[in-house]
């Protein structure tokens, strides 16, 4: 039995694992996306002590130093349920494999929220996509849209428009939530045209996307014809499991953990963008400090019971 399952390749995730090492405790990390939503940041400019970095190699770099501890075992693989055992829980994965630990830290992060209009999910993978920065460059040469008004969508645009024709940056209110550095980033581009104050209806085409529909006129029209839709419109968090073992979510969705991310349930505790801490402000360094602190809180509880 390890003495800890950190579930989720992420940011937060290999985070835990490095603090769960160095308290010398048997730690599996698992889950399905090898470094999480943190391989779609195209540039990473905000991790302290590197200017600027890729988020895929950040990634790796986490995940490398994460396994240079023997005391680290990891794999790809889904959970599917987690069952309470006599002194811990019990994983059960896809392929009717299981593991067991004392304990548990969910780093499951978030999924991307649909728009849930029509032509969406027809054309999912069909020209419309979840991630503007991974999936821009299949898009050269082409007119796309990205929508959304956080980092997620006006970094998208900023990466789409050094390979698309034109792209669409469609948000529905005047002002953005994205730092400035990215606002100022897709200002600088000479290809992006800002749709401003309106809402997609539909996306549009036969089996392929060929544009799509607004709520009100753009330049004359309520319709613009493309080849490419980003949806960037934030993410809801991964839950499932915790919820699934009793554990409490807020009135958002997210894990409710207290300052020593714990949750309600004895032996569990969250780290990463699917809590409710670090006031929802979703980032490489308040991934990183929660999966610390949870490491901690792991190893105090695995040593008194609290
Ligand atoms: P987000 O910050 O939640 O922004 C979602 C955007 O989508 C908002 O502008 C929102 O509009 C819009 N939206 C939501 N529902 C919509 C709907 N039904 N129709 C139309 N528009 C809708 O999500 P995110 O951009 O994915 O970022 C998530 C977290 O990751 C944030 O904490 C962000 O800072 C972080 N992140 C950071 C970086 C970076 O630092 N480089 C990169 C990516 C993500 P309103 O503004 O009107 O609410």
């Amino acid at each position: 039995m390890y003495d800890v399952s950190i579930i989720g390749l992420g940011c937060a995730a290999y985070t835990a694992a490095v603090y769960t090492a160095r308290y010398k405790l048997a730690t599996l990390v698992v889950g399905e996306v090898e470094g999480g939503m943190g391989i779609t940041a195209a540039e990473v400019g905000n991790w302290p002590g590197e200017v600027e970095i890729p988020g895929p190699e950040l990634m790796e770099n986490f995940k490398n130093h994460a396994l240079s501890f023997d005391e680290v075992s990891h794999k790809v693989a889904r959970v599917e349920s987690i069952e309470k055992i006599d002194g811990g829980y019990r994983l059960k994965y896809q392929n009717g494999e299981s593991d067991e630990a004392k304990t548990i830290i969910f780093a499951t992060g978030s999924n991307k929220r649909h728009l849930g209009v029509p032509g969406e999910e027809e054309l999912s993978g069909k020209g419309v996509t979840y991630c503007a920065t991974c999936d821009a460059f299949f898009f050269k040469g082409k007119d796309v849209a990205v929508l959304g008004g956080g980092d997620s969508a006006v970094e998208g645009a900023a990466i789409a428009a050094q390979v698309a024709n034109k792209v669409y940056l469609i948000h529905r209110r005047d002002s953005f939530r994205a730092e400035p550095y990215w606002v100022d980033k897709v200002k600088e581009k000479d290809n992006v045209v800002f749709v401003l104050e309106r809402n997609v209806t539909e996306i549009l085409g036969e089996g392929r996307v060929s544009g799509l529909k607004l709520d009100k006129e753009f330049e004359g029209s309520d319709t613009i014809n493309l080849d490419g839709v980003f949806i960037e419109v934030g993410s809801t968090p991964a839950t499932s499991l915790p919820i699934a073992m009793g554990c409490e979510v807020d009135e958002k969705g997210h894990l409710k953990v207290d300052a020593g991310m714990r949750t309600n349930v004895a032996g569990v505790f969250g780290a990463g963008d699917v809590t409710d801490a670090s006031n929802y402000f979703a980032q490489f360094a308040t991934a990183a400090g929660e999966g610390c602190i949870a490491a901690n809180s792991a190893f105090t509880f695995l040593q008194s019971g609290k």
